[in-house]
C-alpha cells in the first residue's frame, strides 16, 4: 500500500488566538486535496482550539515530556495533549535537541511515551553544517535515528501508521536553502534502509519519510518527485494557508514514495 502523501506544518513558537482564522482556511483547502494528508502542529495553546474546529486536518503537537505524570513544572506528558486532541507529536526536532540539550535516549523514552497514548509520532533526525562538511551526514543520521527510535517491542504493530520519519539537515532550517534533491535522494534511501533493516520489508518500505528544511511552494515539487519522499516538515511556510496549500497542493500531484 502506498501511503498519501503527508504534509505537516510545524508553527513553533508562532501563534496566539488570531491565527486561528488561518487554522481554519487550512482545514478548509484540506478538504479540497483528499489525496494529501495535512496536518498542523501549532503551540500547545492551540491544540485545542484547532482540534474542535477542524474538520480535515490532524493536530498535532511539537513535543512531549516521556513521564506520564508528576513534579515536572511547565511540562505537559504525551496523554495531556491526547486530551486536548492531538493526534501526533514531533520528537527529536534539531531545536528540542540543541535548544533543550534532548539526547538521543531522552527522544526515545519521550516516543515510547507517545506510543503508550496513542499517538502517532514524527521522528526527526539530521546532520549540522560541520558534519556534512566532514562527509559524516549519512553515519550520523543513521546512528542518530537508530539510538532515539524505540526498540521494536516498545513500537506499536502498526509501524507504518504510526510512526513517520523527519529528515531535517539543521543548517537547511529556517536559512532559506533547502538541500540538493541529490543530497535528500542520498539520504532517503540511508533512512529506506535502515527502516527496512529495524522493521523489515513489509513495514519498513511504508514508513513515510518526510523531507524538512526551507520547503516553500515554488521548490516542493521538486523535492516531492525525489525517491523515497513521502512528504514534508514545514516550518515558516506553514504559517500562512495560502504558502502551507500550495505546497499540499504540488503533493496532490502523483509522485513516487
Ligand atoms: C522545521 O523547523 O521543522 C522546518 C522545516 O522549518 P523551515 O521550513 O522554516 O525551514
Amino acid at each position: 500500500m502506498t501511503r498519501r502523501p503527508y504534509i505537516v506544518g510545524n508553527w513553533k513558537m508562532h501563534g496566539t488566538r488570531a491565527m486561528l482564522s488561518e487554522a481554519r482556511a487550512i482545514d478548509r483547502a484540506a478538504q479540497r486535496h483528499m489525496k494529501v494528508e495535512v496536518a498542523l502542529a501549532p503551540p500547545y495553546t492551540l491544540i485545542h482550539p484547532i482540534h474542535r474546529e477542524a474538520e480535515q486536518i490532524a493536530v498535532g503537537a511539537q513535543d512531549c515530556h516521556h513521564a506520564d505524570g508528576g513534579a515536572y513544572t511547565g511540562d505537559i506528558s504525551a496523554a495531556m495533549i491526547a486530551d486536548a486532541g492531538a493526534k501526533f507529536v514531533i520528537l527529536g526536532h534539531s531545536e528540542r535537541r540543541t535548544g533543550h540539550n534532548e539526547t538521543d535516549a531522552l527522544v526515545r523514552a519521550k516516543a515510547e511515551a507517545a506510543f503508550a497514548a496513542g499517538l502517532r509520532v514524527i521522528m526527526c533526525c539530521g546532520e549540522s553544517a560541520e558534519t556534512r562538511e566532514s562527509g559524516k551526514a549519512i553515519a550520523f543520521v543513521t546512528e542518530q535515528l537508530t539510538a532515539s527510535l524505540p526498540a521494536l517491542a516498545d513500537l506499536p504493530g502498526d509501524i507504518a501508521e504510526r510512526l513517520t520519519i523527519a529528515y531535517e539537515p539543521i543548517w537547511a532550517i529556517g536559512t532559506g536553502t533547502a538541500a540538493t534533491t541529490g543530497d535528500i535522494a542520498e539520504m532517503h534511501g540511508a533512512i529506506r534502509k535502515l527502516l527496512v533493516d529495524l522493521f523489515g520489508e513489509e513495514q519498513g518500505a511504508e514508513v513515510r519519510i518526510l523531507y524538512g528544511g526551507s520547503v516553500k511552494p515554488e521548490n516542493a515539487a521538486e523535492i516531492f518527485a525525489v525517491p523515497d519522499v513521502g512528504g514534508a516538515l514545514v516550518g515558516g511556510a506553514s504559517l500562512t494557508a495560502d504558502s502551507f496549500m500550495g505546497i499540499a497542493l504540488a503533493a496532490s500531484e502523483p509522485f513516487e514514495v
